[in-house]
């Protein structure tokens, strides 16, 4: 994929995200992260490195230590490798706008050939994070979807050691903090307030995938008929 699209969809006289550089392999140790991203709908953006770039995935409902969950995880657009790094708040008006959390970051380490595994569609996969431990798996689901192209995958923790059933499994609820800064993601809004709020008009166009998510986050409201306090101030 490349940076282009990333490049493409933000003008960085105005965003704080970095411009990231023209990919560079690295070696050995690789690098992932999550970010918690509260845009026109709360998601985890969750990315791993791969061929020089951030290979990126949303996911709605974020990670889940339960093996019976499987959450949905959107792939969308390489991400710059400094972007690993980025917590803070996205102005208004810019792709993405709201506030990024750095909720956890660490390596991770492929169970074969990673870019094969991409390809194929079923990743294989351990992490070494602040949070995040042990087998993982991301896989590919059949199809395409028809209105953005996007790709849907399934993130699941593969059974071992570290992983939890029901409840104890809630590892986003259980850790809500920045694992950069120790603050919520309430307490990086407020810090613009101003652009939060208007944040939430400025980005009801959404991009394809969040109206996408909107309409599974509603389907999944109207049946489990839950509400998450996502965006109260602390
Ligand atoms: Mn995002």
């Amino acid at each position: 994929m490349g940076l282009r699209t990333y490049w493409k969809k933000r003008d960085f006289s105005k965003t704080p995200e970095p411009e990231g550089e023209p990919g560079r392999a690295r070696a050995a140790r690789l690098s992932f992260c999550i970010q918690k991203h509260a845009a026109s709908r709360l998601h985890y953006d969750f990315r791993l490195e791969m061929e020089g770039v951030l290979r990126s995935w949303a996911v709605p409902k974020g990670p889940s230590l339960d093996p019976a969950d499987r959450r949905l995880a959107v792939h969308v657009e390489d991400h710059p490798l400094s972007y690993g790094g980025f917590e803070g708040n996205i102005p208004a008006g810019q792709y993405g706008g709201g506030a990024v959390l750095l909720w956890d970051r660490g390596a991770w380490v492929p169970d074969g050939d990673p870019v094969a595994m991409y390809r194929k569609g079923h990743i294989r996969f351990e992490l070494r994070g602040n949070k995040l431990h042990g087998a993982w798996v991301l896989v590919r689901m059949r199809g395409r979807d028809d209105e953005g192209g996007r790709e849907n995958w399934l993130l699941i923790k593969d059974a071992d050691e570290h992983a939890k059933r029901g409840r104890a499994g809630d590892i986003t609820g259980q850790r809500p903090e920045s694992v950069d800064s120790g603050r919520t993601i309430e307490q990086i809004a407020a810090k613009s307030r101003k652009v939060w709020q208007s944040d939430r008009v400025a980005a009801s166009g959404g991009s394809e995938w969040q109206k996408r998510l909107a309409r599974t986050v509603a389907q999944a409201r109207r049946k489990t008929k839950t509400k998450r306090p996502q965006r109260r101030a602390a």
